[in-house]
């Protein structure tokens, strides 16, 4: 069977058909500037890359414009939309109502709307994806995967904030966290690599992107995240400031005269390593001016090496130990600079880098030295997989 994976922004589609048989990516797609002058579709299949631009107003004509590429006579690896079993889509935010993936009924779309408003950006463009694809594809079945799920086994001590209880049981107000798809991911893999049982181990999974975030990950369950209500909280990221002091804002709005929604846009917006460096968000152009002498920048990887320590240790802390320490996403998986800055002087928790095994960039690897006590582990992440595999799995259920 074929699955095609639909992530939608507010303005772009992102798409993937993979073919569950071998687990392989068959195409990949993105669409970009829905709604905008200027919108194009790009589809890469293996070294074939095809673009074209035409006007598309909305996510129902972005939708028509994916099947008609996959369909391509030329660039195409589709001959019928048949031959698409299920869609899988990314879900941002699903609250306390998903703890798992979902077939996506009435109800479920009821609830990601009910849940726009933890992810106002997010959630509605998911949304237009899904009535978009359900628009041209009636009959296919369709599955929602939500980067919150996974997190919905913390406990409440690492769930809940301090503010007055009422805000949770009102407002909701709580820890949520995010990137579960890929925490999931990695601690499965680190398990099956190591040849354990996920049950029995302790592992800190480190997604470190554009946004970043860590997970304690229990017995295969996670125990605690750092990012939050929303995407905000936790390490310094590409343009996010991460975890500030909460009365920090009065002091710069009432200085600045600046209102909280100008105020979270620079948090969410003008921050992190771009804010801290002053040149740009990309690890790559920061770890550049560093290594060149730019102070600024230096600072700002200072910070994150930081930040990311910090966590490991209270992880550690949280867990009673540690086995696995696990780097993915474009940062985690690429920087070996990050990874020994982070990782060194842990040798007391019985954590060590191999200097020449960490010098691996995007591929799995045990980079810890001979005597490590705790494995570390670098990690590709695949999210479009679990989502493909949860689809899978759903509708065969559905179907069964
Ligand atoms: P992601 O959000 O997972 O795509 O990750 C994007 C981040 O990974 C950006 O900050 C990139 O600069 C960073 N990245 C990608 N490749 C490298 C690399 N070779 N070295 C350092 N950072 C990298």
């Amino acid at each position: 069977m074929k699955i095609l994976i639909v992530n939608a922004g507010s303005s772009s589609l992102k798409y993937q058909l993979i073919d569950m048989v071998q687990e392989t990516t068959v195409a990949k797609g993105l669409i970009e500037r829905i709604g905008i002058p200027g919108s194009k579709l790009k589809q890469t299949v293996g070294e074939d890359k095809y673009q074209v631009e035409m006007p598309m107003n909305d996510h129902i004509e972005a939708s028509k414009q994916m099947l008609a590429a996959l369909m391509h006579a030329e660039h195409g690896v589709l001959r019928s939309m048949d031959e698409i079993g299920a869609v899988g889509h990314r879900v941002v935010h699903g609250g306390e109502h998903f703890t798992a993936s979902s077939i996506i009924d009435d109800d479920c779309i009821k609830a990601i709307e009910e849940n726009s408003q933890f992810a106002p950006l997010h959630n509605p463009a998911n949304l237009m994806g899904i009535k978009a694809t359900k628009t041209v594809m009636p009959n296919t079945p369709m599955v929602a995967v939500f980067d919150t799920a996974f997190h919905q086994t913390m406990p409440a001590k690492s769930f809940l904030y301090g503010f007055p209880m009422d805000y949770y049981s009102r407002l909701k107000v709580r820890r949520y966290g995010f990137h579960g798809t890929s925490h999931r991911f990695v601690s499965e893999q680190a398990a099956q690599f190591l040849g354990k049982d996920i049950k029995d181990l302790r592992i800190i999974t480190c997604h470190l992107g554009n946004g970043s975030s860590l997970s304690a990950v229990h017995g295969g369950k996670s125990v605690d995240t750092s990012m939050g209500l929303t995407p905000l909280e936790g390490v310094l990221m590409g343009t996010r400031s991460g975890s500030v002091d909460p009365a920090s804002l009065q002091f710069i709005m009432n200085h600045e005269g600046m209102d909280i929604n100008q105020m979270v846009d620079v948090l969410n917006k003008k921050s992190g390593l771009l804010g801290v460096s002053g040149l740009s968000s990309d690890m790559r152009d920061v770890e550049d001016a560093a290594a060149k002498g730019n102070k600024h920048a230096q600072i700002a990887l200072d910070i994150l090496h930081n930040g990311i320590r910090k966590y490991i240790g209270a992880y550690a802390a949280v867990m009673g130990g540690v086995d696995a320490v696990v780097f993915t996403a474009g940062i985690g998986e690429n920087s070996p600079e990050l990874r020994e800055e982070v990782i060194k002087d842990f040798e007391y928790m019985g954590m060590k880098l191999d200097p020449q095994k960490n010098k691996v960039r995007g591929v799995l690897a045990d980079i810890s030295a001979a005597d490590s006590k705790v494995k570390v582990l670098v990690i590709p992440t695949n999210e479009e997989l679990v989502i493909a595999r949860d689809t899978l799995e759903l509708v065969g259920e559905s179907q069964g």
